[in-house]
């Protein structure tokens, strides 16, 4: 299971599953980085 993603700006995000994983990550791209979204299958593609 991946529940891990490095952020190109340099945060680290950790899940508890891949579910929160992907929750987290669009989570952090709507803050910080605003105009850009990935869908579940890119978040998972990414993560490790
Ligand atoms: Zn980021």
């Amino acid at each position: 299971m991946r529940t891990r993603l490095a952020c190109p700006c340099g945060v680290r995000l950790v899940g508890e599953d891949e579910d929160d994983l992907v929750a987290r990550a669009q989570e952090h791209l709507a803050a910080e980085h605003p105009g850009r979204s990935y869908d579940r299958e890119l978040i998972l593609l990414l993560a490790t």
